[in-house]
């Protein structure tokens, strides 16, 4: 058996959903079990929907509503023709009433809970579970959607919730196992229920954790990641251009780089898989023919080659100086707890003589937070920040790390890094800079650092390397972020 997921974008029209159909067609032999997103944007649309409602904006959430009816109405004929009526009428219409309901429900009370967001999160992969599922079998696959709810099991950390393992595992094998032996199993990401069953979500991006459980549970062969890029790049295709596709990497690579801000991949979803040594595959379902990129337990490389540069935009840079040690520790510890509870990550942790930096994800209430922090504690808080690391098995070791530190602070030109971290797990070399500057950065990085790259690691197509390798849009000149800062004198 395999898992293949299909991400949004690889399910936001009726074309999308047929090309998913002959994809899985490729791979009935492996009996495949598909976990669906959302289709297209509608995880972000429901999320403006239920916020306009809790403001009392009824008119703002019908509206969005609305455009996501039309839209699943619209791609559902576009694949089911004359079949379409009466399943949207029996399947889907009844589903737009309750999520409107709930909607009234919401504006009426101004009442919104995390219990209610997930409710009304989790009516984006419910649809397109049943679309997707009434589009095979209309296309001739033999497909039975499995409600997700009833098989992933989850604490109560509403918007965040933590799979049970156990739980999920066992009623994976009873259920999802048996049925794939002769159907198509569709069920959708993201979403599960507590034991009590309340319905709940994984966090954003979360189909990806889903598909890594369910492999794991069934004992899949593989776990397919099917986007909308060849697979994971050495940087970001939205951010610049013309990056490689690495042919492998190791889970731990795919995990730091996940953490680190390569969104192809959910950071926990590489920790199921792992656990029983699953290989997945990142693959481009605009692109079958291509090979995608292999994520596995060993990887034939040499320690020390970079093969990400990967980077998050939104941050703030704390610093807090405090008199003494003894001090410190009681806040960060208050701290960290803090943004463990907000779902904060906290990113380049740097200890200073007298105190810690860090970068963490700019919010409205951080300075708030901060503010609270003991008084006799100095803190200066850099906005407009981004993080920017480099990512590959080895490199931030002793003594490569070093001189990638070295090549990496020429390339960027930056005398005084704000923040200058290793990862813990010499895995990643991270910087924090200015946001403006994060476009230039990452070109600078990426020309510094592949060059040259290796055939064996990367997909280097024809021509390359030596293409020119441009950031997606002009951006301030690099130089600007060596210029002096408000920064605090430690
Ligand atoms: P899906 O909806 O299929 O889950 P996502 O938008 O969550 O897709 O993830 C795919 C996106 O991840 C790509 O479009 C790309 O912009 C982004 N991404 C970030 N870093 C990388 C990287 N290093 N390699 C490939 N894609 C990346
Ligand atoms: N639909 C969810 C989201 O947009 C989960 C996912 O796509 O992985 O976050
Ligand atoms: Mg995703």
């Amino acid at each position: 058996m395999i898992v293949m997921k299909f991400g949004g974008s690889s399910l936001e029209s009726a074309g999308a959903i047929e090309q998913a159909a002959s994809i899985v067609q490729e791979h009935l032999d492996h009996k495949p079990v598909v976990v669906v997103s959302a289709m297209g944007k509608t995880t972000d649309r429901l999320l403006d929907a239920v916020r306009a409602a809790a403001r009392g904006n009824s008119y703002s959430a019908w509206q969005q509503i609305e455009a996501l009816r039309r839209m699943h109405f619209t791609e559902t004929r576009g694949v089911l023709g004359q079949r379409a009526e009466p399943f949207l009428r029996d399947s889907i219409a009844p589903m737009f009433r309750e999520l409107h309901e709930l909607l009234v429900e919401v504006s009426d009370g101004r009442q919104f809970t995390s219990v209610i967001q997930d409710q009304v999160l989790s009516y984006g992969e419910r649809l397109s579970s049943l679309i997707v599922a009434e589009a095979f079998r209309h296309l001739g696959l033999h497909a039975a959607q499995v409600d997700a709810r009833k098989v992933i099991v989850t604490d109560d950390h509403f918007t965040h919730a933590q799979p049970l393992y156990w739980d999920t595992y066992a009623r994976l094998r009873r259920t999802v196992g048996l049925l794939a032996s002769d159907r198509v199993v569709v069920m959708g990401g993201f979403i599960g229920a507590t034991p009590g069953g309340a319905t709940t979500t994984l966090g954003r991006g979360g189909s990806d954790l889903t598909a890594s459980l369910v492999g794991a549970g069934i004992s899949a062969d593989e776990i397919q990641i099917w986007t909308d890029v060849d697979g994971m790049l050495s940087c970001d295709p939205r951010t610049l251009a013309g990056g490689y596709r690495l042919r492998e990497i190791s889970y731990q690579e795919a995990q730091e780089m996940a953490r680190c801000g390569a969104k192809v991949l959910h950071p926990a979803a590489v920790a199921p898989a792992l656990r029983q040594r699953i290989p997945i595959v990142i693959r481009n379902s605009s692109r079958p023919e291509a090979e995608g990129t292999r994520v596995v337990s060993k990887v034939e490389s040499g320690p020390g080659i970079v093969k990400c540069v990967t980077s998050k935009a939104g941050m703030a840079v704390v610093h807090l100086r405090v008199k003494s040690q003894g001090m410190l520790s009681s806040i960060t510890d208050g701290l960290a707890d803090l943004f463990a509870r907000e779902h904060i990550a906290v990113d380049l942790i740097q200890a200073r003589e007298q105190g810690i930096s860090f970068a963490v994800q700019n919010w409205p209430g951080l300075s708030e937070v901060l503010r609270k922090v003991d008084e006799s504690v100095d803190v200066t808080v850099e906005e407009d920040r981004a993080a920017i690391w480099l990512v590959g098995e080895g490199i931030a070791h002793l003594g490569n790390g070093a001189s990638t530190l070295a090549r990496a602070r020429a390339a960027l030109q930056i005398a005084d890094l704000r923040l200058t971290s290793q990862g813990s797990s010499s895995l990643s070399l991270g910087f924090a800079i200015r946001e403006s500057d994060l476009r230039t950065a990452m070109e600078a990085l990426h020309r510094e650092f592949f060059a040259a790259p290796d055939r064996s690691v990367f997909a280097v197509p024809e021509g390359g390397p030596g293409r020119v390798i441009r950031a997606a849009s002009p951006a301030s000149p690099l130089r600007q972020a060596s210029e002096p800062q408000a920064a605090p004198a430690h």
